[in-house]
C-alpha cells in the first residue's frame, strides 16, 4: 500500500532537487545538474595507499571521489534499492581522471564481498555493480568468485587493533587460486582495513601485486594517520 500510494506521489508530483528544490528534468534524479556538478569532486588523491590506516598488503589505493552528499545518497540508493542509473556516467567520467600503474594492465577485477547474509537480505552487492562498470571501462576481466566473506569468528567490539585485523583476515577466504594481478573494488574506502584483509588471503594464494580502488572517500582528516 505504501509504495502503491509513492509511485502514485511520484507520478502526480514532479521531482524537485534534494539541495535547491529545482524541478527536475527526465535526465536529472534526486540532484539537479548544477548542485551534483557543485557537490560531486574529485578527491584527486592518486595513489593514497600510503596513507591508510591498514596497508600492509596493499600496492594501490584509489578514491574517484570525496563522499559527499550527493554520492552518500547514490551510493544509498545503489546498496537498497540496486539502483545503478548514475554509475555509467560517474565511472565514466572518473575513469578519464587517473592513469592505472602498470602492475594493473590485465589485473583482474573483483569486487570485496559482502557477508552472504547481508547479501541475501539486501540481494544486492554494490562492489559488484561498481566492479562490472569499471572492469567494462577498463577492459579487464571481472571475478566475482574468487573472494569470499564468511563470518567475524569473534564479536569486533572487545579485540585490539591487531586482534581485529586477524578477525578481519579471517572473515575472508579464496576459493581457488588467484590470479597474479588484482585490483578490489568497494563503495567507499575509510581505514583500508577491510581491502587489506583481502589482500592478505589473495596474497597468500600467490597473487604479486594487490591494489584498491573505491568511488569514494570521507574528506575527514581522521581517518588519516
Ligand atoms: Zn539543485
Amino acid at each position: 500500500m505504501q509504495s502503491l500510494s509513492k509511485s502514485i506521489e511520484q507520478f502526480i508530483y514532479p521531482q524537485y532537487c534534494n539541495f535547491c528544490n529545482a524541478p527536475l528534468s527526465e535526465t536529472e534524479q534526486l540532484y539537479c545538474s548544477k548542485c551534483r556538478v557543485n557537490d560531486v569532486q574529485y578527491s584527486k588523491l592518486g595513489n593514497w595507499v600510503l596513507q591508510l590506516k591498514t596497508h600492509q598488503n596493499l600496492d594501490y589505493a584509489h578514491s574517484f571521489y570525496w563522499f559527499g552528499e550527493v554520492i552518500q545518497t547514490y551510493i544509498h540508493h545503489l546498496k537498497y534499492f540496486g539502483w545503478n542509473a548514475f554509475l555509467p556516467r560517474l565511472i565514466n567520467n572518473a575513469v578519464r581522471e587517473i592513469d592505472l600503474p602498470n602492475e594493473a594492465s590485465g589485473a583482474v577485477v573483483i569486487p570485496i564481498p559482502l557477508h552472504r547474509i547481508r547479501q541475501r537480505d539486501r540481494g544486492f552487492n554494490q562492489a559488484q555493480a561498481i566492479a562490472s562498470e569499471l572492469a567494462q571501462q577498463w577492459n579487464l576481466m571481472v571475478d566475482y568468485e574468487i573472494l569470499k566473506r564468511g563470518k567475524y569468528t569473534k564479536s569486533q567490539t572487545a579485540l585490539s587493533t591487531s586482534e581485529r585485523e586477524k578477525n578481519m583476515y579471517m572473515a575472508f577466504h579464496i576459493t581457488k587460486p588467484p590470479p597474479r594481478a588484482v585490483l578490489l573494488i568497494d563503495d567507499v574506502l575509510t581505514t583500508g582495513s577491510t581491502a587489506d584483509a583481502c589482500a592478505r588471503q589473495l596474497r597468500e594464494g600467490g597473487s604479486r601485486w594487490v591494489g584498491v580502488v573505491t568511488l569514494a572517500t570521507p574528506k575527514k582528516k581522521k581517518i588519516f594517520r
